[in-house]
């Protein structure tokens, strides 16, 4: 739960026109849980505490940035379940589609903006944040506008197209002072953070392989993931980036070598530009292998399994879907080999991720997937290219210690 101390950021203009951020105390009121008394026997699985929504004058306001099937779907629904977080502009290229937009959610219309008047945000006390949610080609030039802005972005996966871009993206936002979030909502999802909990506390003795698989069979042709300039790539940086940033975040350790070979199959009007498929190994410090697994023309798949050497398995199947994750457990005991699917209690992915930004800007801390987090990810992608290239491993530089590129642990909800 959110401290008791926190100061929420107001932002208003002086009276010259810059964005100055005024503080106005949380009542510690708000953030105590209603206490019901409870319905089931004290034998049966606890209810968690009642959710403690700041007030929405207090949260953190974002412009959604691309009204596509991730914005329309996913994440204005999830504004929903956020505390500290709500939706107050839009930014589309489809001034028809903004308002409607708007209209549904109660968005002011003169919040509504398009891709070249988009700098006009800066004067708009309205907004504290955006969140980009682009083709992977724009995530690069709609930061460093946002960040120049003087606004706080929070960026969609892939962070970009290249680890150059990356990198620009990270300067731009050090150099507004504003903060920067990859959203990895895998990191932020309770089933998938009790799965690295597990990991790192040996659970069933030390993790020594892990495989994971993200595959889905895309359709249209002329879509931009399929196109190499807005997309950067093709499976890999779409879906496989999801085996890949899971795995560093159960280990907390980076790849020391990879090794990577890519196909598409001959004729298919899918992949002219981008690959099909790439299966790569990873090798990291401690000794761990990982063999992954992505693929644009098969049928779905999306999960991950951990083999331990204490008489045990764990994993996640499906592990990287929006809703309903399961785990999977196979464990020796006595004679037999036990099998457990257990759950938790299902909670939006999207809510959490947005909220740990909102904390981070209302407590002015880093957040746990920063820029340098996405960067990563782009520097191991592109040794993956180069090995399948190359035909040969490729070397990475050694991490100086786990979590390297991570900021402090969201908290536990
Ligand atoms: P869509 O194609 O559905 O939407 C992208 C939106 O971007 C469009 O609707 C459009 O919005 C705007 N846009 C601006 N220029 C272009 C252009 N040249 N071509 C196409 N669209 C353009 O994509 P998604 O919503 O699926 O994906 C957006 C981003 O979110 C990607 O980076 C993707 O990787 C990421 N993503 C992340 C997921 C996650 O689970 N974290 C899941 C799905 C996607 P408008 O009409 O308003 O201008």
């Amino acid at each position: 739960m959110i401290a008791a101390t926190i100061l929420a950021e107001l932002s208003t203009l002086s009276a010259s026109g810059q964005q100055v951020q005024t503080k106005m105390p949380v009542d510690p009121n708000e953030l105590k849980p209603i206490e019901l008394s409870p319905l089931d026997a004290p034998t049966e699985k606890k209810s968690g505490p009642l959710p403690t929504p700041l007030s929405p004058a207090k949260r953190i306001r974002y412009a959604l940035v691309g009204l596509g099937h991730l914005t329309l779907e996913e994440l204005l629904p999830a504004f929903a379940s956020c505390k500290y977080s709500k939706v107050t502009a839009l930014v589309s290229g489809d001034a028809a589609k903004a308002a409607k937009v708007a209209g549904q959610y109660g968005i002011d219309p003169k919040n509504i903006y398009n891709y070249q008047n988009y700098d006009n945000i800066r004067n708009n006390p309205e907004i504290d944040a955006v969140y980009i949610v682009l083709p992977n080609s724009m995530h690069a030039e709609f930061t460093i506008r946002a960040a120049k802005a003087g606004k706080h972005v929070l960026c969609e996966k892939p962070m970009a197209n290249s680890s150059k871009e990356a990198r620009e993206m990270i300067d731009a936002c050090k150099a507004a002072g504003k903060k920067l979030m990859i959203a990895y909502r895998i990191q932020y999802e309770p089933h998938n953070r009790l799965a690295k909990k597990w990991t790192r506390e040996k659970k069933y003795g030390t993790v020594k392989i892990i495989e994971a698989v993200n595959t889905q069979n895309i359709g249209d042709p002329a879509q931009w993931r399929l196109n190499k300039k807005l997309a950067g790539g093709g499976a890999l940086p779409d879906i496989g980036i999801y085996c890949l940033n899971t795995i560093r975040f159960l280990l907390g350790e980076e790849p020391v070598e990879v090794q990577g070979s890519v196909y598409s199959s001959p004729g298919d009007p899918r992949f002219k530009e981008v690959e099909e498929a790439v299966l790569w190994q990873m090798k990291f410090p401690s000794g761990v292998q990982a063999n992954c697994t992505t693929s644009y023309g098969v049928h779905q798949a999306r999960r991950y399994r951990c083999y331990a050497d204490q008489g045990g398995w764990f994993g996640l199947d499906p592990a990287f879907a929006y809703e309903r994750l399961q785990m999977e457990v196979s464990q020796a005991q006595d004679k037999m080999e036990v099998k457990q699917s257990p759950s938790l209690t299902e909670e939006n992915q999207f809510a959490l991720e947005i909220d740990h930004f909102s904390d981070c800007i209302m407590q002015n801390k880093q957040p746990y997937t920063p820029g340098e987090e996405g960067l990563q990810d782009h520097l191991i992608i592109e040794a993956i290219y180069e090995s399948a290239r190359a035909g040969r491993p490729v070397k990475l530089e050694k991490a100086t210690r786990l979590d390297a590129t991570r900021g402090p642990e969201p908290k536990e909800s």
